[in-house]
């Protein structure tokens, strides 16, 4: 019988999916797809073109506003057809694109006629394993391993971060998020918005008047002994703060929000996006 659990995962078809790779890390399973994909459509340089590795693949595309980010399935006859929401800006689509693309790597999916419809690739959390790993194959496909290391480095910060954004034509949030995690070094990758903190709903139900601060979101960490927390605020007068305010760079060393125990970071801040889009992103290096 297989096991219920292998190193945190549980999802019944992640575990079919290490059986059959013999053990291996589910991870580096979604990798080296990613790789095959690339290695099947030649392509080497960025940005990665999605669409002409699903057609490689031989599946039908379709892009309209479908009130979903993306779903890929297998018609009865077996030919698969990938559905992309028209309504999503270019990155976004590619990422939603790129996912899909991992799901085919799974056992079974071709008989599974499983219609799922994905609303949130690039942002699902470990404990959706399948959905998980599929953004993390995703990522692996636009921002291939390889050509991360040869031209981008975290030491350059949020300029890296920039570059590999434009290059491989994904979100900000992709790029930092993957540049950190293939980081050689010991970094972070931050993402912070003005909002309020869980706990706050009450005091707001009852019309209080409760501040929004500036709080984390969700961070990246490699070669880090170090959580960072979700909803914890910055510093005020930090560099995540002061980023805040304005459109410049800010530069720092302070602890990271949650994070006080581990010491001192060289914080880079700057803030993106206008309105409702507009976040901080951060790159953080230990400062010992
Ligand atoms: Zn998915």
């Amino acid at each position: 019988m297989p096991r219920s659990r292998v190193d945190g995962w549980s999802e019944p078809l992640v575990l079919k999916l290490i059986e059959r790779h013999g053990g291996k890390r589910p991870e580096h399973i979604l990798e080296a797809h990613a790789e095959r994909l690339l290695r099947e459509s030649e392509q080497d340089t960025l940005p990665v073109d999605v669409d002409l590795i699903a057609s490689v693949l031989g599946i039908r595309r379709r892009v309209a506003p479908f009130g979903f980010a993306g779903r890929i399935y297998a018609e009865e006859s077996g030919q698969l057809v990938m559905d992309l929401n028209a309504e999503d800006g270019e990155p976004r689509r590619r990422f939603t694109g790129a996912h899909e693309l991992m799901h085919v790597a799974f056992p079974g999916f071709k008989r599974e006629a499983r219609y799922r419809a994905d609303t949130s690739p690039g942002a699902n959390p470990r404990n959706r394993e399948e959905e998980y790993l599929c953004d993390h194959g995703a990522a692996a496909l636009l921002m291939p391993r390889q050509l991360v290391a040869e031209g981008y480095r975290t030491d350059d910060g949020l300029d890296a971060v920039e570059a590999l954004a434009r290059d491989a034509e994904v979100s900000l949030e992709a790029a930092g998020n993957r540049l950190v995690s293939l980081s050689p070094t010991p970094a972070a990758f931050l993402v912070l918005k003005m909002t309020h903190k869980p706990a706050d709903t009450p005091a707001l139900r009852r019309g209080e008047d409760v501040p929004e601060r500036l709080r984390m979101r969700y961070g990246t960490t490699s070669n880090l002994d170090l959580y960072v927390p979700r909803f914890k605020s910055a510093r005020e007068s930090s560099a995540l703060c002061r980023a805040w305010e304005g459109w410049s760079t800010e530069r720092g060393l302070e602890p990271l929000p949650g994070g006080e125990r581990a010491g001192a970071f060289r914080v880079e801040a700057k803030a993106y996006g206008a309105d409702e889009n507009r976040r901080v992103l951060a790159i953080a290096r230990p400062a010992a």
